[in-house]
C-alpha cells in the first residue's frame, strides 16, 4: 500500500514513457521539466520556461522546448548504464507529493552482468524558482570499476521532435561555457531574441571526500559536457549531486550569463540539503491552503491530491506576463496555447486557495490587451477581442489547419468562431472581484478589461431587422462539434451579461469615482451614448429559447438536427460512438462538451432547479465528452440535480484524467483544465459551494456512502473557512470573521465559532 500522497510507478515499460513523463513533471510556475526516465532515451524531453515563446517556421508562435539540462549518464568502464537494454530487476518510481520531489530506485543488471544499484531525487525548487536539483546514490553490486559520469546540457532540442515533417528548432546556441567545474549553455530564440540559460554541474559528497579523479570538458556543436571519472568499489554507495539554474532574459535586464554563475556556485555553497528543505517547507505551506481531504476513499484522496499538485505547480505570482496553457508546462501539445481553460477551469482553484496568484493569471490578460484590441480591429470590430488561443503578445494563434480524429486534415474555425473566451475573461475577473474585493486590481485593470470586451461585443452584435433582434451569428460555443452556428445561446448570454455587467460598474464608477470614470472613458473612447446604445441592445439580444421556456435550445436550429441517442456505454460508463449511419457529426445532437449547462452552472443564480434539471437530463443524454473539460462540470450539475450516481462517476473520471489517460493523449501534457475541474468539481460539487448573489456564501454538501468525511478549505475576503463533511453534520470553521456573511441554505451559521448544523 503506497501513501495517500505517493503517485507510484513500480513496472518499467518503456511504451509508457511519454505518459508517464507528464505524470512525473515538476514544475514551479516559472518552468516545467517533464519527468523523463532515468538513463533512457526513448520519450521526450521537455523543457518549457513560461512565456517563452517563438514562431520560426513553425506554423503558428509555440511555446519553446529549451536546451534540455536533465541529461545524466553513467559508464562502467566502457559500459552505459541504459535502463531499455539491461534486466530491470527493481523498478520504482514515485512522485511524493506532499514534498514536491520525484523519487525512484532501480536494480539494473547490464549486459556485462554487472549488477547496479540507483536510487535518484529530483526536485524544482519552489523555493528559488530558478534552481533545480537532482541527487543520485550509485552502487555497485557485483563488481568494482572505473566510473565515468556525464553531464550535459543538450542544446539540439527541437519542437515536434518525434514528428520529422513538423520539426521545428526555435533556437540557436549562442554559447557553451566551461564552469570549471560545471557547464553552460546559452541559447536565443529565432524572432524575439529571448535568451535562455541553463548551467549545471556535479558534486560528490560522500563524507566530504571528491571521488572524483579527473574531469574533462567538451564541447559538440550544440552540446555541453564534462566527464567526471572516479574508481568505485563493490558494495559501497555513491552520492553524486547535480545543480541546475536556469536564467531568461525576460527575468532581468542583466546579463544573464554571470547571474547564473553566480547563482550557480551560491547553490553549491548553500548545498542540495539546503533548498530541498526550504523547498518542502514551500509545499507543506502551500498543501496548508490547498488540501482537501477524502477520508474512507483512497483512490479519490490520492488522484484528487494530483490534480492539486499538478495545478499549483503550473502557476507562480511571480510574473504577471504569463498565464496557465491547456497542456501547462507539461507537453508541447496545443503549442502552449492558453484558453479559456485558464479562467473557467483553472481560475476557481486559485481564486478560492491562493488569490495572488488568481491576480497574476488575470493580469496577463490585462498584459496582452494591446494584442486583443488588434484582433478585433483586424476584423473589423471594436473594443478588445481576447483570441481564442493566446501566447505572448495576445494575437490570435490558433492554427487554422489541424487533424481530426481519424487523422484527416481538417480546417480549424475555432481563432475565428470561437467568440465566447471574451465574457469568459469578463466573467473571471468578477469572479476574482467578488471573492476578494481587491478593488485596485479592479480599479487599475479589471473595469477596463470588462469595458472593453463589452465595446466588442456591442460591435460584433448584428442587427435583423425584419424580427428586431440582435443575433451573433456563425459562431462556435463550447461544443466545438457544431461550427459556423447563429445565436449560440452560451454565447449570445454571456454577451450580454458581459454588457449588463460592464453597465453596472459604469453606474458604481460614476457615483463612486468620477475621477477614474472620465479617465477609462477617455481612455477607451466611451461616452454615455455608447452606454445607452449598449441599453437597448442589451434589451434586444436574442436568446433562443424552447418553447415550454425550460428546455434551452442550444443554438438556433439545434432541435432540428438528427437525434442519434448514445446508447452504448464503455466499462467505464463513458459513450461510445453510435452509429452515425454516414451523417457527419455536426448533422447530430451529439456534443462535445457542456454548452447550455455549462452556461447554468457559471450563471447558476439565473436559472431555477427545474429548468437545470431538464436541461441536464436532455443534454447529458448526448454528450460525448470528447474533451477533458466535460466530465467535471456534469458531476457538478448532476449534484445540483441530483443525480447523485453519475456525478461521482464523473468526478473520478475528472481525477484520473491523466493517470489512467482516459483521453488517450496524457503523453502530450497535462490536462489542466481538468485538474481545475476536479477542485471545482469537489468543491463547488461535493462540497457544495456556491456564492448567492455575489455576497453570501452558501454551502450545499453531498457525499457519497463510501466517503466517512470529507473537508477543504477557502478564502474569502481575506478570511480563511474551512468545512468538514460528516455523515450526519457539517461544520465550519472560520478564522477571522467579522467580515465573513455566511449563510445555509437550510441553517444560519455564526460567526467565529465552530458550528454543528443538522443537515436535511
Ligand atoms: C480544439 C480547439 C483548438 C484546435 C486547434 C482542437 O482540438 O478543440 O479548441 O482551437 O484544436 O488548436
Ligand atoms: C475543448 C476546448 C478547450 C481546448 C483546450 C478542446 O478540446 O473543446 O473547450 O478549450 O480543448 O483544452
Amino acid at each position: 500500500m503506497h501513501s495517500l500522497w505517493e503517485i507510484k510507478l513500480e513496472k518499467y515499460d518503456n511504451s509508457q514513457n511519454r505518459k508517464y513523463e507528464t505524470i512525473f513533471t515538476l514544475a514551479n510556475g516559472y518552468r516545467g521539466l517533464r519527468g523523463v526516465q532515468d538513463f533512457s532515451k526513448k520519450g521526450e524531453c521537455g523543457n518549457f520556461i513560461a512565456g517563452v515563446f517563438d514562431k520560426n517556421d513553425a506554423q503558428v508562435t509555440e511555446i519553446v522546448n529549451c536546451q534540455n539540462p536533465l541529461v545524466f549518464n553513467i559508464y562502467f568502464d566502457n559500459e552505459p548504464v541504459d535502463i531499455d537494454s539491461c534486466e530491470v530487476l527493481e523498478f520504482e518510481r514515485s512522485l511524493n507529493m506532499k514534498e514536491g520531489i520525484l523519487y525512484s530506485k532501480y536494480l539494473l543488471k547490464l549486459q556485462s552482468g554487472r549488477i547496479v544499484r540507483i536510487e535518484t531525487e529530483r526536485f524544482v525548487s519552489r523555493n528559488n524558482v530558478h534552481r533545480w536539483a537532482a541527487k543520485y546514490k550509485i552502487t555497485p553490486v557485483n563488481f568494482a570499476s572505473k566510473m565515468f559520469i556525464e553531464n550535459i546540457i543538450d542544446g539540439t532540442v527541437t519542437n515536434s521532435s518525434l514528428d520529422p515533417f513538423l520539426k521545428t528548432k526555435h533556437f540557436e546556441v549562442e554559447e557553451i561555457l566551461d564552469l570549471q567545474p560545471g557547464i553552460a549553455l546559452k541559447s536565443i530564440t529565432i524572432d524575439n531574441k529571448i535568451q535562455i540559460i541553463e548551467a549545471s554541474t556535479l558534486f560528490s559528497e560522500n563524507n566530504s571526500e571528491n571521488i572524483f579523479t579527473r574531469r574533462k570538458f567538451g564541447r559538440f556543436g550544440e552540446v555541453a559536457r564534462e566527464i567526471y571519472e572516479s574508481f568505485v568499489k563493490e558494495g559501497k554507495e555513491y552520492i553524486i549531486i547535480k545543480y541546475g539554474v536556469t536564467y531568461t532574459s525576460r527575468d532581468t535586464k542583466e546579463e544573464i550569463t554571470n547571474i547564473a554563475k553566480d547563482e550557480l556556485f551560491k547553490f553549491i555553497k548553500e548545498g542540495y540539503e539546503f533548498e530541498k528543505d526550504k523547498h518542502i517547507k514551500y509545499w507543506d505551506n502551500l498543501w496548508n491552503k490547498i488540501d482537501i481531504q477524502i477520508k474512507g476513499d483512497d483512490a479519490a484522496q490520492r488522484g484528487l491530491r494530483f490534480n492539486l499538485f499538478q495545478l499549483s505547480s503550473s502557476a507562480y505570482d511571480g510574473d504577471d506576463r504569463i498565464s496557465i496553457a491547456a497542456k501547462a508546462l507539461h507537453g508541447e501539445g496545443y503549442k502552449g496555447h492558453v484558453f479559456w481553460d485558464t479562467e473557467i477551469f483553472m481560475l476557481p482553484f486559485f481564486i478560492y486557495t491562493n488569490p495572488k496568484v488568481a491576480r497574476a493569471l488575470l493580469m496577463y490578460r490585462y498584459n496582452t490587451l494591446d494584442g486583443a484590441r488588434k484582433n478585433a480591429a483586424l476584423n473589423g470590430y471594436k473594443g478588445a477581442q481576447f483570441p481564442w488561443e493566446s501566447a505572448d503578445d495576445g494575437l490570435e494563434v490558433t492554427p487554422k489547419w489541424g487533424f481530426d480524429y481519424d487523422g484527416n486534415p481538417i480546417r480549424i474555425w475555432t481563432g475565428e468562431e470561437e467568440f465566447h473566451i471574451n465574457a469568459d475573461i469578463a466573467f473571471a475577473i468578477w469572479e476574482y472581484y467578488r471573492a476578494t474585493k481587491d478593488k485596485e486590481f479592479m480599479n487599475n485593470y479589471g473595469i477596463e478589461i470588462i469595458l472593453d470586451t463589452a465595446k466588442f461585443w456591442n460591435s460584433r452584435l448584428e442587427y435583423n431587422k425584419e424580427k428586431n433582434r440582435y443575433e451573433i451569428n456563425k459562431v462556435i460555443g463550447p461544443d466545438e462539434f457544431h461550427e459556423h452556428v447563429n445565436n449560440n445561446v452560451y454565447t449570445n448570454y454571456f454577451a450580454r451579461w458581459n454588457m449588463i455587467k460592464a453597465l453596472q460598474i459604469v453606474e458604481m464608477l460614476r457615483s463612486e469615482n468620477p475621477v477614474l470614470f472620465n479617465k477609462l472613458c477617455n481612455k477607451l473612447g466611451l461616452s454615455n451614448a455608447d452606454f445607452e446604445e449598449w441599453k437597448k441592445k442589451i434589451e434586444l439580444i436574442y436568446i433562443p429559447m424552447a418553447k415550454d421556456g425550460k428546455l434551452i435550445e442550444q443554438f438556433e436550429g439545434y432541435f432540428g438536427l438528427l437525434d442519434i441517442p448514445i446508447t452504448e456505454y464503455d466499462e467505464n460508463g463513458m459513450p461510445k460512438w453510435p452509429d452515425l449511419k454516414g451523417h457527419k457529426l455536426h448533422d447530430t445532437q451529439l456534443i462535445k462538451q457542456p454548452d447550455v449547462v455549462m452556461l447554468m452552472l457559471l450563471l447558476g443564480d439565473e436559472f431555477d432547479l427545474e429548468s437545470k434539471k431538464i436541461n441536464y437530463e436532455y443534454y447529458e443524454k448526448r454528450t460525448m465528452h470528447k474533451s477533458s473539460l466535460s466530465p467535471s462540470m456534469y458531476s457538478i450539475m448532476g449534484l445540483v440535480v441530483g443525480d447523485t450516481h453519475n456525478s461521482y462517476k464523473y468526478f473520478m473520471k475528472t481525477v484520473y484524467t491523466d493517470l489512467e489517460d482516459n483521453q488517450g493523449n496524457a503523453a502530450l501534457g497535462l490536462h489542466a483544465a481538468s485538474t481545475g475541474g476536479s477542485w471545482q468539481s469537489a468543491v463547488f460539487g461535493f462540497g457544495g459551494l456556491s456564492i448567492d448573489h455575489d455576497e453570501v456564501l452558501n454551502f450545499n454538501p453531498w457525499i457519497p456512502e463510501n466517503w466517512e468525511e470529507f473537508s477543504y478549505k477557502i478564502n474569502w475576503r481575506g478570511s480563511i473557512i474551512k468545512v468538514t463533511v460528516k455523515k450526519d453534520k457539517i461544520e465550519i470553521l472560520s478564522d477571522r470573521d467579522n467580515e465573513v456573511k455566511v449563510y445555509g441554505k437550510n441553517y444560519i451559521l455564526k460567526e467565529n465559532e465552530l458550528l454543528e448544523v443538522p443537515r436535511n
